[in-house]
C-alpha cells in the first residue's frame, strides 16, 4: 500500500534523528480475508472502487455552491442578517470540499488517473490548507499510527488538553471538556495564518521532520495561498470595509474548525477507543494493522445519508481507515461486509447511532482524561 511505503521512506529519512520506527507485530489473516472479501464485492457488482459518477455530481455540486455563497456574500450581501447566515453556510460548504473532494483526491480514491486526484487534491490549496504538507500529516502520519501518542499529529494540541491517556494530565485539563470547543473554533484560523507556513520553515510536522515541499510542490504551496488570501481577504476588501471581511472570514473559519473538529474527534477521541502505546524498548505495536485501525477508530450515524453526504463519509471512519483508496461514496456498502468480519474474528466493532450519541462520547472522554490520570487505554474495556 502506498501509505505504508511512504511512511519507510519517512522513518529512513529520520534515521539522523533516531525516530523509533514502529512495526506491527501480529499478523492474524484477518485484513488478508477481508481485503478478499472486499475484492469479490465490487467482482460481482456493478459498484466501482474509483471514479464514481456520484462523486463527479458531488464535486460540480459542492464547488458551484461554494462559488455561487461566495459570491453572494463578497458582490450582494448588505447586511449583517445576510452575511452571518450566508458566511456559516460557506464554512459548512467548505468543510464538505475538504471532507469529500480533497481528501478522496488525497487517497487517490478519487479517480483512476493521477492527475485528477492530484488536482482534486489541491482542492485543499483553494480553501486555506496546503495538499502537500497534510499528505504527510494525514496520509502518512495519522493513518499509519493512528491514536498512537508522539506519532499520530491529530492527537497533539499542546498544553491545551489531555486527549491520549499517554500525555501528562495539567490541573487545568479538568476543565478541558468545556473550554476545548473554543480552541476547536481556531483551527482553521490557525491552519491559515500559522501552520502550513511553520511546517515549511521548520521542515516539522508536529516534532516529526518531514521532506519539506521543492521545485513544483513549493510553487503550488505559494500559488495556493496567494489564491487562498485573495479569496479570502483582497477581493472582498475591493467592496466592503475591512471590519466586515474580518467579521465574516472569522465566521466561516470557526465554522470551518469546529466541523472539521468535531468530525475527528468524533472519529478517534471517544470513549470506545483505543489509545495503544508502543512495547517499550521493541518499537512495536502487538497488534494485527487492520485490527488496530478499527480498534482505534468510531463510527457514527451510518443511517443518516445527509450525515454520510456532507462528511465524505467520515462518519463511516473505521472502513475510511482499512480502504482509504476506496472511493468514499461505497463506504456504506463496505461497511456490512466489515462488520460481519470483525464479527467473525472477535473483532469489536465500534459505532455510536447518532452524531449526538458521539458528541456525548467525546464529552465524556474529555471530562476523564481531564480528571484521571490513569494511563489506561480504553479503561471500558
Ligand atoms: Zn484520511
Amino acid at each position: 500500500m502506498e501509505e505504508r511505503n511512504e511512511s519507510q521512506q519517512f522513518v529512513i529519512s529520520h534515521e539522523k534523528e533516531q525516530v523509533k520506527k514502529l512495526k506491527f507485530a501480529k499478523n492474524s489473516g484477518f485484513q488478508a480475508e477481508l481485503r478478499r472479501r472486499v475484492d469479490d464485492l465490487f467482482q460481482s457488482s456493478d459498484l466501482r472502487e474509483r471514479d464514481c459518477p456520484q462523486m463527479y455530481t458531488k464535486t460540480i455540486i459542492l464547488l458551484s455552491s461554494f462559488f455561487g455563497i461566495y459570491s453572494g456574500l463578497v458582490f450582494l450581501a448588505q447586511a449583517w442578517w445576510q452575511v452571518i447566515p450566508l458566511s456559516i453556510v460557506l464554512g459548512i460548504i467548505t468543510a464538505g470540499i475538504g471532507f469529500s473532494i480533497q481528501h478522496d483526491g488525497a487517497h487517490h480514491a478519487y479517480s483512476s488517473v493521477a492527475w485528477v486526484n492530484k488536482l482534486m487534491s489541491m482542492s485543499l490549496d483553494l480553501i486555506g490548507g496546503s495538499s502537500y504538507v497534510w499528505h504527510w500529516k494525514h496520509d502518512v502520519l495519522h493513518h499509519t499510527y493512528v491514536n498512537i501518542a508522539g506519532y499520530d499529529m491529530d492527537l497533539e494540541v499542546g498544553i491545551f488538553g489531555r486527549l491520549s491517556p499517554s500525555h501528562a494530565r495539567l490541573p487545568f485539563h479538568r476543565w478541558q471538556q468545556y473550554y476545548l470547543w473554543l480552541l476547536y473554533g481556531l483551527l482553521a484560523i490557525k491552519w491559515h495564518f500559522y501552520d502550513d507556513f511553520y511546517c515549511l520553515i521548520t521542515g516539522k510536522i508536529g516534532d516529526r521532520t518531514y521532506p519539506r515541499p521543492k521545485q513544483a510542490n513549493l510553487a503550488i504551496f505559494f500559488a495556493g495561498k496567494l489564491v487562498f488570501f485573495s479569496i479570502a481577504f483582497l477581493i472582498p476588501l475591493l467592496f466592503h470595509s475591512i471590519w466586515l471581511v474580518l467579521a465574516s472570514y472569522g465566521l466561516v473559519a470557526v465554522t470551518l474548525g469546529i466541523v472539521l473538529s468535531v468530525v475527528f474527534q468524533l472519529a478517534h477521541v471517544v470513549e470506545e477507543a483505543n489509545f495503544p502505546t508502543p512495547v517499550a524498548e521493541a518499537n512495536i505495536i502487538d497488534n494485527d494493522w487492520a485490527i488496530h485501525q478499527i480498534e482505534t477508530t468510531v463510527n457514527f450515524s451510518r443511517n443518516n445519508a445527509y450525515v454520510t453526504w456532507l462528511l465524505g463519509g467520515l462518519n463511516f471512519q473505521i472502513e475510511h481507515h482499512l480502504f482509504p483508496n476506496i472511493c468514499h461514496i461505497n463506504y456504506p456498502v463496505i461497511s456490512k461486509v466489515v462488520e460481519q468480519t470483525c464479527q467473525e474474528f472477535g473483532v469489536k466493532y465500534n459505532q455510536h447511532s447518532s452524531l449526538w450519541a458521539g458528541f456525548l462520547s467525546h464529552y465524556r472522554w474529555l471530562r476523564k482524561m481531564g480528571t484521571h490520570s490513569s494511563l489506561q487505554s480504553n479503561p471500558n474495556q
